[in-house]
């Protein structure tokens, strides 16, 4: 439904679903100016099914570059159905690094070094650019009374990739599941809607919460270790980018990856990797 600038709706619950840029979450005290955001730089070429073969293979391999420039963030190459996805993001910056690095300049450059290592065609149709941001981590709060944030707008997004149709799906029904009891139950208060952050939490927020322990553990040093390993056991990089692109969930295959990567290092460390 569009309304006109100052029309007046009654309603019960308010669910903020207005995305990264979120006026509601920061009109209803729950997000602070200057949050930490992530941000990235990506474009789409047309490709045909001939080129994509000779570049991607039949298996449409793609290519994730992690600490290009020394930004704590990665490269990537997406062969998709028709068109070939490319983007560069930065997950987080330091003060110093924030002045230095121009996002366009790192990927104009990433664009150029994809193309010397003859990993992407030499010629692309010219596309537009695309920005796009991110919060790094879910907000604290995502209710308070008669008021629920869903989706981007309460920062629920997968830390290592940046994906979130997913989580912005699964609150959206959590979110829908207790407004109807709440009705139901005339209790539209943060009182009973903290149910709504209990339940996210028990549900996809674990998959989050593991993502971000390791990304703050870890170090970039630590991650391109980890990214080398990988790259020698297509297992490993096939249960990684499982993770990384939302397809596998963390709770669930934590361990496999856990056991496949100690099996990998001990195989690279005794050179016994083909
Ligand atoms: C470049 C880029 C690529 C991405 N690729 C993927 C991907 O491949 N896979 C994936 O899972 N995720 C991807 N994401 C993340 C994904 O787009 C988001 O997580 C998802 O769209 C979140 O959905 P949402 O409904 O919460 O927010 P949005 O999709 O941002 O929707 C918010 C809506 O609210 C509207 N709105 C905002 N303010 C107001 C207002 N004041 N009044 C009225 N309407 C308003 C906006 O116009 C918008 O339509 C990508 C993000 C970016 C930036």
């Amino acid at each position: 439904m569009t309304v006109d600038k100052g029309t007046t709706i009654d309603s019960e619950i308010i669910v903020g679903a207005d995305g990264v840029n979120s006026t509601l979450a920061r009109n209803m005290g729950l997000r602070a100016r200057g949050v930490e955001k992530g941000v990235c730089i990506l474009q789409e070429f047309e490709v045909d099914e001939k080129i994509m073969d000779e570049y991607f293979k039949k298996s449409r391999h793609c290519y994730v570059h992690s600490r290009f420039k020394t930004a704590a963030g990665y490269g990537w190459v997406f062969p998709k159905k028709e068109h070939l996805n490319i983007g560069f993001g930065i997950i987080r910056m330091d003060k110093n690094q924030q002045q230095k690095l121009n996002l366009l300049t790192c990927y104009q450059d990433y664009i150029t070094l994809l193309k010397q290592e003859n990993l992407i065609p030499q010629h692309l149709k010219e596309t537009p650019v695309k920005g796009g941001a991110l919060l790094t981590h879910p907000l604290e709060k995502t209710f308070t009374d008669r008021f629920l944030l869903v989706g981007d707008a309460a920062g629920f997004i997968n830390p290592l990739s940046g994906e979130g149709i997913y989580y912005a799906m699964s609150s959206g029904q959590i979110a829908a599941e207790v407004i109807a009891e709440a009705l139901e139950k005339n209790q539209t208060r943060q009182e009973f809607l903290s149910q709504y952050q209990t339940r996210w939490q028990n549900d996809f927020g674990k998959d989050i919460d593991l993502i971000l322990k390791v990304v703050k553990r870890g170090s970039m040093e630590y991650a391109e270790t980890v990214f080398k390993i990988a790259s020698k056991d297509p297992v490993l990089t096939d249960l990684m980018m499982g993770v990384i692109t939302g397809q596998f969930s963390v709770q669930q295959y934590k361990w496999k990856i856990v056991r496949r990567f100690f099996y990998s290092s001990l195989k690279n460390r005794f050179h016994l990797l083909k």
